[in-house]
């Protein structure tokens, strides 16, 4: 059955790191949900970059610099069009999924009032918590937070009587980094708004998997990481709508942003400089543009049905080890598998698999929350990706269960 959707060994020769050995065996990658493999096309891509047209953007006159210029901002429109937003100016480069959540919490401390109150959800990563709380302690705001259950899922009863008008703001993942649950963002979004509440999505997990269509959603704020969808580190996207972009104040000072400076006052540039400060990860913008031409030519509905496959295959043959339990046990969610064997440490199994050449993460995944709620230290997540084979999955399983003799 897995295989059918597309041509699997095609894909894989595409991605030069997949044919390293670690400790002796081949490279089985299993940690995507951390940081996925770049293919040739996006290395091409920074290569090209620097041996062909590297120069500052925006301002020069010289042909270097508006070649730049225009292949950044093309970079720009092909991630607007990806993510269905309205105009290219709601986008907005940001050096990451953390980047682009700081910069809507910092716009949102003149906005707040003590009393006011913001939601996030139980299934955070902390770097969708910790802003907030942060912004809590500037403004006197309170922080809510919609509860989980066992199966990994919120508790989308106890979301809507936190709603009132009271909330301002509702922070949530579209999926859960940790669990890779897939959350019911379109019911949360649609709650908030009628209360009059704005809606941060934190995409960073769900832009791997699932194309989102940011005006359908209605959502107000939506952010990735390049890096998690083939493309490379330090760049990402935040998605704003225009109204809320033009309420922000600008996230830092600097040269790019402005329209005019005095020392008695300046003035801010328009949308999207107005939040771009400084020299911008030209070459990261531009190669994060390739990374969603190289994913949309796969197309994300085989991507997600192949994706879908093998998740069910790795979770049939884990489950039939003894003693293993996965967490997060729901229908909705995306190729991750969190996971314990009674009685071991999840880094002790996470360390042999390494010696054996796969590549899992063992630890709380930033989501400490979640690991206190489940009482555990942390868990073994392997996490997949389009270019990941059932032959891999075999391994991991069989790895998985040498580990287990070794340690038990
Ligand atoms: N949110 C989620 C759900 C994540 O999985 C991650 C990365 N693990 C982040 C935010 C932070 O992303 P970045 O480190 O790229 O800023």
């Amino acid at each position: 059955m897995i295989q059918t959707v597309f041509d699997i060994l095609s894909i894989r020769k595409d991605f030069p790191i997949l044919n390293r050995k670690v400790n002796g065996y081949p490279l089985v990658y299993l940690d995507n949900a951390a940081t996925s493999q770049t293919p040739k096309k996006v290395i091409d891509t920074i290569v090209d970059y620097y041996s062909n047209y590297n120069a500052n953007i925006h301002r020069g006159v010289h042909s270097l610099s508006q070649e730049a210029t225009d292949v950044y901002e093309q970079a720009r429109q092909k991630i607007q069009r990806h993510f269905n937003a309205a105009r290219p100016q709601e986008i907005i480069f940001t050096s990451g999924t953390t980047h682009g959540i700081n910069l809507v919490a910092n716009g949102f401390t003149s906005l707040l009032e003590k009393g006011d109150e913001i939601i996030v959800s139980a299934l955070e990563h902390h770097s969708n918590i910790v802003p907030w709380q942060m912004l809590c302690e500037r403004t006197g705001a309170v922080l809510k937070v919609i509860p989980m259950n066992l199966e990994g899922q919120l508790v989308m009863g106890e979301y809507h009587k936190l709603l009132s008008q009271r909330t301002k703001l509702v922070f949530c993942n579209h999926v859960s980094n940790a669990l890779g649950t897939i959350n019911p963002i379109e019911e949360i979004i649609a709650a908030a708004h009628k209360v009059g509440a704005a809606v941060l999505i934190d995409g960073a997990q769900a832009a791997p998997h699932i194309k989102a269509d940011v005006q359908k959603l209605d959502v107000d704020f939506y952010v990735v990481s390049a890096h998690k969808m083939c493309g490379p580190t330090g760049v990402g996207m935040l998605y704003g709508k225009e109204e809320w972009l033009n309420k922000l104040p600008p996230y830092q000072g600097g040269g790019e942003m402005i329209a005019e400076v005095t020392f008695e006052k300046t003035t801010y540039a328009e949308l999207p400089h107005k939040f771009e400060a400084g020299t911008p990860n030209i070459c990261g913008g531009i190669a994060f543009g390739a990374a969603l031409d190289y994913m949309n030519a796969i197309g994300f509905d085989a991507i997600a049905q192949y994706e879908q496959e093998l998740l069910e295959y790795a979770t049939q043959e884990l489950l039939a080890i003894d003693g293993l339990k996965i967490y997060g046990d729901t229908k909705e969610k995306t190729a991750v598998i969190s996971f314990n064997i009674e009685g071991l440490h999840p880094y002790d199994i996470g360390s042999i698999l390494d010696k054996l050449g796969v590549a899992v993460r063992t630890g709380h995944h930033c989501a400490q929350p979640i690991m206190d709620f489940y009482k555990i230290p942390g868990t073994v997540r392997a996490s997949f990706s389009f270019y990941n084979t059932k032959e891999e999955v075999d391994i991991l399983v069989s790895s998985v269960r040498r580990a287990k003799t070794m340690l038990l």
